[in-house]
């Protein structure tokens, strides 16, 4: 059997239950290396083969799956954060059923989760933004012409990008365009989310860039943007006095 594991978003004990069981019981683990925090594979039974996909293709990250199954033993893909977000499972799981093997998938915390505990955050705050859009620029993989960034800061809604610190300059560019960011519209750089060495850089959509350039943060980074970071919100109809709903009935 082959498991695909959420890693989570940096501290190795941000893994789920689940994640660190079947890491346990893992004959060989290949882990993405540029971002998986080596201090998860601690969860690894001695002997466990441990496989870098840093410098690895698909083809042969494949090739060790498929010769491990064949000798009946147990593999862990483990992806940082949650897989199912630039995670390239999808390419691995269309394969594993093309050559017959079975696999299932256990989720992490996302970066943009740790990113928001580091910032101690909601991205959905009632009257300021009820939807989150998580997308990136396009580098040298293109993202599709419905899905530029101008065009998804029409919106003015909270966002998250991914993979798009070398590029904030354009971001900036692109995040004004959209009409309803202005320059003061408040942003933060999310560096490590999680890690030992987490760094928080509170801005605005105008400073992006500089705020990236004084701090040396070129990587292993996350933009937010928009007004949950500002200090105008309204409170929840939930726990409103005011409020009945399905568990309470209003009082007063
Ligand atoms: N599947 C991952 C994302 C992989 S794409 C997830 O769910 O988080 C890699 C990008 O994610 C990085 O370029 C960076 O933008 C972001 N990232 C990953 N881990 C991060 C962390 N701990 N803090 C901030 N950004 C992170």
């Amino acid at each position: 059997m082959i498991h695909f594991v959420g890693a989570g978003s940096g501290s190795a004990d941000l893994i789920t239950v689940r994640g660190a069981r079947l890491l346990g019981e893992a004959d060989c683990v290949i882990y993405a290396g540029s971002l998986v925090n080596p201090d998860v594979l601690q969860y690894a039974r001695e002997g466990c083969a441990l496989h870098d996909s840093a410098g690895m293709t698909l083809e042969e990250v494949l090739a060790v799956m498929a010769d491990n199954e064949r000798a009946g033993k147990a593999t862990v893909r483990l992806h940082t954060g949650d897989p199912s977000l630039y995670g390239a499972i999808r390419e691995q799981m269309d394969r594993l059923e093309e050559l017959g093997l079975t696999y299932d998938v256990t989720p992490g915390v996302s970066s943009f989760c740790g990113a928001a505990a580091a910032l101690r955050a909601e991205y959905t705050l009632p009257e300021v933004s009820q939807s989150v859009i998580i997308t990136r620029m396009a580098g040298r993989t293109p993202v599709p012409e419905g899905e530029q960034l101008r065009k998804m800061a029409s919106h003015g809604c909270t966002m998250v990008l991914f993979l798009s610190t070398g590029l904030l300059e354009e971001a900036e560019r692109e995040l004004l365009a959209g009409g309803a960011y202005t320059a003061d519209t408040p942003a933060a750089i999310v560096y490590k989310a999680t890690w030992p060495d987490e760094r928080v850089f509170r801005c605005t959509v105008g400073t992006l860039a500089k705020t990236a350039r004084d701090n040396h943060i070129t990587k292993t980074a996350l933009i937010t943007i928009g007004g949950f970071l500002g200090t105008e919100y309204e409170r929840s109809k939930l726990y409103d006095p005011a409020f009945s709903h399905g568990c309470r009935e209003a009082r007063g």
